[in-house]
């Protein structure tokens, strides 16, 4: 069976969803197509989530371009959307003069790059900055426009947003085949609106074909491939791996400190995050595509490099390790946002390494100005609603609120994430949004149920069981992440 839209984009990581909320302002039918079972699978989940202000890439490059935008974007889609963003500030600590130089260079390369405030300050105004920095430190870049957020949220935020907006999520379904109706036929000139214009590509997914007339690839690590399955650039992906530690919370969360980059990696960062933790991010080497194992040495490299910034940070409050992979076109060290040079009606977001989550907003900007670049006339559509209400959360809400939840359902009080303070309704809620949870991770992920210092040890039976309950399903059905990685082999005593 195939369905038609004008737009489908390939990918649901926080780059395509942030292209579906761009686009969904538009007068245009708009499928989002994802090989999981939910947003943000790949390296939108496994990030340090940090909105770097833009001053490293090299100035020119898209990646510097849309960095430093997306930064400054970052405000109003955290208004809009409804998820949280801190904009701390952040420093890149020096200890020698040869790292007073670097940073001298790093303050003309962000300034070329369009990056406000930038000032390089000594140890007493380090001290007043962050007092737990390395009192060793003799300088830094100060850098107000820093921020940090929870990647998978902003990701979310988006979908919700574009479905609200019209925006269809197929989930579970990897393309496996591009056709193209038209071969290399130009976009005609004339008629340019979009809906006016011939299907473009059929893509073959197992939930069915989808028929469109615009086609963004979006897929990540998986982008040279649908390029390739489409006809469109041969391209080769690098999977630059990088380990990343998460510790308890912390009374006072930690501005980000950056120790001075190299020229292949910001180097091993410490920051808070918007819930107070403490994330050590990230070790960077090429390895095998796919590989999400974290290694002692990586670990062993990252707790040394922390300990550098931050000397009292006690280590042993790691809570959780993980790993991801940033999807690096070989021989171009820069993103590939644009339409494709030789197949009309495809465009690229490819090759989104690092910076992907700081640059979302302003890739997604960007895709909107490509498209219209091209003649395409894209009608605004009069009820588009940019706005999004975050879901309740209750952990973060006035004991009178809390109270007044409560009042109105029980569930509300009923806790099943301890070290988090999640109430069952929360669960329920982080479910039947949309696109909602299928998977224990996919709740953790929207309410932070198992995201505490106990790692899901006392609740994960318990968000099963809750899973079955509201998606009508046997325990043993449900998954923790993607499909195939069951948890319960039989039933749950609580649900006999
Ligand atoms: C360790 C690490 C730390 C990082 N830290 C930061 C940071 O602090 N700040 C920052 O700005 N950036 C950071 N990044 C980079 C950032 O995570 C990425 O740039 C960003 O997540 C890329 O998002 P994406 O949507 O392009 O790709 P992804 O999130 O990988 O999404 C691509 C999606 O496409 C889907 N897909 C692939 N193939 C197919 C197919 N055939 N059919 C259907 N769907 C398909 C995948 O399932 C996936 O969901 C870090 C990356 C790593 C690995």
């Amino acid at each position: 069976m195939a369905e038609s839209f004008d737009i489908a984009i390939v990918g649901a990581g926080i780059t395509g969803c942030a292209i579906a909320r761009q686009l969904a302002r538009y007068e245009n039918s708009i499928c989002v197509i994802e090989a999981g079972n939910d947003v943000a699978l790949g390296a939108s989940k496994a990030n340090g989530g940090l909105v770097h202000a833009g001053y490293d890439p090299a100035p020119g490059t898209v990646k510097a371009q849309v960095n430093a935008r997306g930064c400054e974007l970052y405000s109003q889609w955290s208004n809009e959307l409804g998820f949280l963003f801190n904009r701390t500030g952040s420093m890149v600590l020096g200890f020698s003069a040869d790292d007073h130089a670097a940073l001298e260079r790093l303050m003309q390369n962000g300034r070329a790059n369009g990056v406000p405030e930038l000032e390089i300050v000594g140890p007493e105004h380090i001290r007043h900055l962050e007092p737990r920095a390395n009192e060793q430190a003799t300088c830094a870049l100060w850098c107000p426009s820093t921020g940090y957020v929870d990647p998978f949220d902003v990701a979310i935020a988006c979908a919700e947003n574009a479905t609200a907006n019209g925006v269809t999520f197929l989930r579970e379904a990897p393309v496996q085949a591009i056709d193209t109706l038209l071969g290399n036929a130009p976009l005609p000139v004339g008629s340019r609106r979009l809906s006016d214009q011939p299907e473009r590509f059929a893509i073959h997914t197992p939930k069915g074909t989808v028929r469109c007339r615009i086609l963004v690839n979006a897929a990540g690590n998986g982008a040279a491939l649908i390029s390739h399955m489409a006809g469109a650039e041969e391209f080769k992906l690098a999977w630059r791996q990088g380990n990343i530690a998460v510790l308890d919370k912390e009374p006072r969360a930690l501005m980000p400190l950056y120790p001075v980059p190299t020229p292949i990696s910001k180097g091993v960062i410490v920051t808070g995050t918007v819930h107070g933790n403490t994330v050590i991010t990230a070790t960077a080497a090429l390895r095998e595509p796919g590989d999400r194992d974290t290694y002692a040495a990586d670990v062993e490299t990252l707790l040394n490099g922390a300990r550098k910034l931050v000397p009292d940070l006690d280590t042993r409050r790691v809570v959780r390790t993980f790993a991801g992979g940033r999807a690096v076109i070989e021989g171009l060290n820069d993103f590939m946002i644009g339409p494709s040079a030789v197949l009309p009606g495809m465009f690229h977001a490819a090759g989104i390494q690092s910076p992907g989550v700081a640059s979302a907003p302003a890739i997604a900007e960007r895709m909107d100005r490509v498209l219209h670049d091209t003649g395409l006339d894209l009608e605004k559509r009069p009820d588009w609603n940019p706005m999004r209400r975050a879901p309740e959360d209750f952990d973060r809400s006035s004991p009178q609120h809390q109270a007044e939840l409560i009042e109105h359902d029980p569930a509300w009080g009923r806790i099943v994430c301890r070290c988090e303070t999640v109430p069952e309704a929360e669960i329920v809620q982080a479910i039947h949004r949309s696109p909602g949870a299928v998977s224990v991770e996919g709740v953790k992920r929207r309410c932070r149920a198992g995201m505490g210092r106990c790692q899901s040890g006392f609740c994960q039976s318990r968000v099963v069981h809750i899973l079955a309950r509201e998606l009508g399903c046997e325990p043993s059905a449900v998954p923790l992440e993607d499909r195939g990685s069951w948890i319960v082999d039989g039933t749950l005593k609580e649900g006999r």
